[in-house]
């Protein structure tokens, strides 16, 4: 055995880092993986995104986030963030190391099998576990002849590539419509392909909808709604109407599927942890974050598996600490929030 501690924490999103924080002000003993760099999630958006969240709301551990315009920050600020929480604690993160297996013990607890960057294994026996390992672990594929090819992408990172390109986006929520505008605005001729006959504004940053719309009215954006493809090939995609109808042919130099992504909640499954429904929800009690198996908490957006209509975020999730740091020290649960406290749009 590499390593023991009390509490192992998998993932190192701002949800993981803030509950690392109070261990370790509890003075609990822990060990901290991530598969990649700290904020792994958050480093695949999109260059320059603006979250949605006031910064106040998307602060951990009590830590303000320092802003001269009082404006939402960008990805690249909120990363420099938690680096600086990080480094500010002096908290110990196995960064890198992906685990791989998780193992109940008979005699209670659980052993982690992990795998660092330089291909080594390691095990570690710890008697709590949290997971802390998001939502957003693989695109949501939408199956179609093509889906594969180098012009196609599942994500979005920044717009100067489709300068003087066509580029056909698929996706009717945030991630599909900023990508659209932002690409347009570069200079690409774009078209936004989506199944639903209007843009729906509870999944759209409200800063954004007035603008697409008015593109869309312009003409400068053409948006084909209901619309889904059917294929892709080299320079082109075949759509359909999902009304039924003719397929049709655009040309597109790049096609980006921006269609949602999903969780891989096998550590959950093949450590016994109940999933139902579609969404592959975890079991466990919301007071103490316990899941259905005894002393394995879960804390972050992973609470809700592979969300199809988002309602967990870094701002409804800072509880989750509370309440496992509760459990873990034998506590009381904390107050329950004020209820219905729905995240910023
Ligand atoms: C474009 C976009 C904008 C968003 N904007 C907002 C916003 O404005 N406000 C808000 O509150 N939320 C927002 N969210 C949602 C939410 O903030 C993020 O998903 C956030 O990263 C969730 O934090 P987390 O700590 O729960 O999980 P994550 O940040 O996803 O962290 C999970 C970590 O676990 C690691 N991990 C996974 N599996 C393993 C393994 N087997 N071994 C080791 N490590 C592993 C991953 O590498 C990752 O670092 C946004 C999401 C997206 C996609």
């Amino acid at each position: 055995m590499d390593a023991t501690a009390q509490v192992a924490i998998v993932g190192a999103g701002p949800i993981g880092l803030e509950l690392a924080i109070a261990l370790k002000q509890a003075g609990i003993p822990y060990q901290h993986f991530d598969k990649g760099q700290i904020g792994q999630t958050i480093s695949w958006f999109p260059e320059m995104m603006r979250f949605f969240s006031s910064p106040e709301r998307i602060a951990i551990a009590g830590i303000p986030i320092p802003r001269t315009d009082q404006s939402k920050c960008t990805k690249e600020e909120y990363l420099a963030y938690l680096r600086a929480v990080v480094q500010q604690f002096d908290l110990p993160v196995r960064t890198y190391e992906n685990v791989e297996r998780i193992k109940r013990v008979d005699s209670g607890g659980f052993t982690l099998h992990s795998r660092d960057a330089q291909g080594q294994y390691h095990t570690c026996r710890a008697e709590k576990l949290v997971l802390a390992i998001g939502d957003m672990h693989r695109p949501h594929l939408i199956g179609v002849p093509g889906e594969n090819l180098p012009h196609v992408s599942h994500y979005f990172h920044e717009p100067h590539r489709f300068f003087r390109k066509k580029l056909l986006v698929v996706g009717g929520k945030n991630s599909a419509v900023e990508a659209a505008l932002r690409c347009w605005h570069c200079g690409a001729e774009v078209t936004l392909c989506y199944r639903a006959s209007e843009l729906d504004p509870r999944h759209i940053k409200y800063w954004v909808l007035p603008e697409i719309q008015g593109c869309v009215r312009r003409g400068e954006i053409r948006a084909l709604p209901t619309t889904t493809p059917l294929a892709i090939e080299p320079g082109k995609a075949t759509l359909r109407s999902v009304r039924g109808g003719e397929p049709f042919e655009i040309e597109a130099d790049f096609i980006l599927l921006l269609t949602g992504y999903e969780a891989d909640m096998a550590l959950f499954a093949e450590t016994g942890v109940e999933l139902t429904g579609i969404e592959q929800n975890p079991a466990f009690n919301p007071q103490t974050m316990e899941t259905n198996v005894p002393g394995l908490y879960v804390a972050g957006t992973t609470t809700a598996g592979s969300q199809q209509s988002y309602q967990v975020f870094i701002e409804t999730s800072h509880i989750h600490i509370d309440r496992i740091l509760a459990a873990i020290q034998g506590n009381p649960p904390p107050p329950e929030e004020p209820t219905n406290r729905r995240p910023e749009n």
